[in-house]
C-alpha cells in the first residue's frame, strides 16, 4: 500500500528559534493541528528572512511526514554522465564561463563531445594573475577577474539568484552546482550564494568531468577568427595558442565569450557579421561599513549571530531612467576587474561566510542613446567605446595604476572633492577624484538624485564613511549578437550560436548557465535533424 505524504506547508518562526528542531516541530504541529509527537520527520525546502518588523522571522517551506508515512530522507543530487569516444559528433564552445561550461555538460549528456576553447588559464594558475593586479597593478589581458576558467563567474560572489526561470530550469542548474561540490543549502535559500573561496573547486570539478567524459578543454587558447563557407555555414575556427595559429574544423560553435571580449565584438563587426548596440548599465560601486547596513536592515544595534550579514536592494527612477543597486555583496570586497592595462573597472565579491567588514554594491543607471548622443548612431560598438572611454578616464585621473577614483557619497551629493577617504576593501588603493570629472553630467545628476532617494529609503545610507568607487561598467553587455529565436543560430551564419552574457542573453551566473544549456540543446537538435534527414 502506498503511504500518503503530506503537502509542503509554509510556516514562520522567530529567527532565533531556527536552529531548534523542537521549535520547528511545534510550529508545524500548530499549523496542521496535530500533536508534536505525531511529526516523525521534516525537511526545509525553502528559506527566506523576513526583517520587516522588530521581531525577525524565518519564512520556511517545509515538507513533513507523520507517523506511518515514509521518513523524509536527504535527496541525492549526484549525476552520472556518459563517456564519449572520438567517433561521437563534436561541438566547439568558445569561452569556459558558466555559459560555456554548462553547455559542455549538456552536450555530453546528449552524446556530443565538447571541445572547449578558453583564452585564460585554469582556475589555479589564474589566481597568480589576480594577485598581480592587486599588488603590482599589472593586468594580464587574457587572465584576470573576467577571463580564465569559469569566466567572470569564478572569482565572483557566486550569488545564484535570477529572474530567468522562464528560459530554463534554475533548479537543474543549482542541483548541478551541488553535484559538483556546492553546499546543498543553495537549493533552500531564497537568495543562494556560494562565495569566491568555494567556486574555484567547483569549476575545476566540472572541467575534470568534461575531460573524463571524452571532452577537451584548451586553456590559453584564443579564438581569433571564424571561418565559414560561401553559403555562410560555419566551417572552422582559427585559434592562437602560445603564438601558434591553429585551425579546428567544426560545423557548430557556441560563442560564449562574455561581455568583456571586446576583440570578439570587433572581429564580428570587421567581418560584417551583424551585431547591434544594446542598452547596458554603468555607474559606481558604493561601499559602507557592514555594521551600518546590518543596523539599518535589522533595526537593532548589533547583528545577532543567527542572522547573516544584511543585504539591500534599491531602485528608483530619475526623470524616467532607472538607477538601481546591482550585485550587492554583504561582507564583501571591491575587486579590480579591468581586462586591459590602462583601464579601471570595479565589481564585487564575498567569501562564503561574508565576514569582511564592508558591504558593497554596484549603483548603476541605464546607458542608452540619450547618453551616447556624441557617438555615431550607426556604430554598433558605440556603447562599448563609451564604456572604454570612462574606464580609461578613471585610470588617467587616479594616477595610471590600478588605484581607483573614489569620493565620499556625502561629498558627491554636495559636489565637492573629498579631503580624505575612509578605509576601503579595494586592495590596489583609492585616489580622491570627483565623480563629476569622470561621468557626463546626465549620469552624475541621475546618480546624485538616486543617492538622495536611497538615503530616504534606508535611513543612515548617506553615512560620512560611505564612498563611491568608479567605475562599475561591466554589469551587462553593450552589444547584442542576434540569433534566431527558434534555432538560436545567428541569422546570417549557420552553425554560429551566440550565447550567454556577452551575446546579450544572460545577466549573471545562473542565467548564463541556462543559456549555455539551451544553446547546447539547439546543437543537439540540429545534429539529430541532420542525421534523420540523411538516413
Ligand atoms: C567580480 C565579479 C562578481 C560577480 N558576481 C556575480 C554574482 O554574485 N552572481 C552572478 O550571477 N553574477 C556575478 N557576476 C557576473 C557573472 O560572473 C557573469 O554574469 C557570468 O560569468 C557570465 O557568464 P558567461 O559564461 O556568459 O561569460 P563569462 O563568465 O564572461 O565567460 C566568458 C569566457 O570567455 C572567455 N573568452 C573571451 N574571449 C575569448 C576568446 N577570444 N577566445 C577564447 N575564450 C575567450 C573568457 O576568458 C571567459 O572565461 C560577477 C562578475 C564579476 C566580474
Amino acid at each position: 500500500m502506498k503511504v500518503p505524504t503530506a503537502t509542503p506547508i509554509d510556516i514562520r518562526i522567530p529567527a532565533q528559534d531556527y536552529e531548534s528542531e523542537g521549535a520547528i516541530k511545534k510550529a508545524i504541529s500548530e499549523h496542521i493541528g496535530k500533536k508534536v509527537d505525531d511529526i516523525s520527520s521534516f525537511e526545509i525546502l525553502k528559506r527566506s528572512i523576513d526583517a520587516r518588523s522588530k521581531t525577525i522571522f524565518f519564512q520556511l517551506r517545509i515538507a513533513y511526514s507523520l507517523k506511518g508515512m515514509p521518513i523524509i530522507s536527504k535527496t541525492d543530487y549526484s549525476k552520472s554522465y556518459p563517456t564519449l569516444d572520438n567517433k561521437a559528433p563534436h561541438g566547439v564552445i568558445i569561452g569556459a564561463g558558466p555559459a560555456g561550461i554548462f553547455a559542455a555538460l549538456k552536450l555530453i549528456e546528449n552524446g556530443i563531445r565538447p571541445i572547449v576553447i578558453e583564452r585564460g588559464k585554469d582556475v589555479r594558475s589564474r589566481r597568480r594573475d589576480l594577485a598581480k593586479i592587486h599588488k603590482e597593478h599589472l593586468v594580464n589581458e587574457d587572465s584576470n577577474y573576467c577571463f580564465g576558467e569559469g569566466g567572470a563567474g569564478t572569482y565572483s560572489d557566486g550569488k545564484l539568484y535570477t529572474r530567468s526561470g522562464k528560459r530554463g530550469s534554475i533548479q537543474e542548474v543549482l542541483e548541478l552546482f551541488v553535484n559538483f561540490g556546492a553546499d546543498a543549502d543553495i537549493l533552500v535559500d531564497a537568495h543562494p550564494h556560494i562565495g569566491t573561496n568555494k567556486l574555484p573547486k567547483i569549476i575545476a570539478a566540472m572541467r575534470e568531468q568534461i575531460i573524463a567524459c571524452g571532452g577537451e578543454v584548451f586553456f590559453e587558447t584564443k579564438l581569433t577568427d571564424i571561418i565559414y563557407t560561401p553559403e555562410k555555414q560555419i566551417d572552422a575556427i582559427e585559434v592562437i595558442h602560445k603564438n601558434e595559429k591553429r585551425h579546428i574544423a567544426t560545423k557548430h560553435i557556441i560563442l560564449a565569450t562574455g561581455h568583456s571580449a571586446r576583440d570578439i565584438f570587433e572581429l564580428l563587426n570587421n567581418k560584417k557579421i551583424f551585431i547591434e548596440f544594446k542598452t547596458f548599465a554603468l555607474g559606481v560601486r558604493a561601499e559602507h561599513p557592514q555594521q551600518l547596513i546590518d543596523h539599518i536592515q535589522y533595526k537593532r544595534q548589533e547583528r545577532p549571530s543567527y542572522l547573516p550579514p544584511a543585504a539591500y536592494s534599491l531602485v528608483t527612477q530619475v526623470k524616467g531612467k532607472g538607477v538601481y543597486s546591482f550585485c550587492m555583496c554583504p561582507g564583501g570586497i571591491i575587486a579590480p576587474c579591468a581586462t586591459n592595462p590602462g583601464e579601471i573597472v570595479t565589481n564585487g565579491w564575498s567569501p562564503s561566510k561574508r565576514n569582511n567588514p564592508f558591504a558593497n554594491s554596484g549603483i548603476v543607471t541605464t546607458i542608452d542613446d540619450d547618453i551616447l548622443h556624441e557617438f555615431d548612431k550607426s556604430d554598433p560598438l558605440r556603447g562599448m567605446k563609451f564604456q572604454q572611454q570612462i574606464e580609461q578616464l578613471c585610470w588617467a585621473l587616479a594616477g595610471k595604476t590600478q588605484r581607483a577614483p573614489a569620493q565620499r557619497i556625502i561629498d558627491f551629493i554636495a559636489q565637492r572633492k573629498s579631503k580624505d577617504l575612509p578605509d576601503c576593501s579595494y586592495q590596489p588603493g583609492l585616489v580622491s577624484v570627483e565623480m563629476d570629472e569622470i561621468f557626463p553630467p546626465a549620469i552624475t545628476a541621475r546618480l546624485r538624485s538616486a543617492f538622495i532617494e536611497f538615503g530616504k529609503k534606508m535611513k543612515g545610507y548617506l553615512h560620512p564613511d560611505a564612498i563611491v568607487v568608479a567605475t562599475e561598467s561591466r554589469t551587462s553587455s553593450p552589444v547584442r549578437i542576434p540569433r534566431d529565436s527558434a534555432t538560436l543560430e545567428h541569422p546570417e551564419v549557420k552553425g554560429l550560436y551566440p550565447c550567454g552574457e556577452g551575446a546579450g542573453y544572460a545577466g549573471g551566473i545562473v542565467s548564463a548557465a541556462i543559456d549555455g544549456q539551451n544553446c547546447a540543446m539547439a546543437i543537439v537538435n540540429s545534429i539529430k535533424e541532420r542525421t534523420f534527414s540523411t538516413n
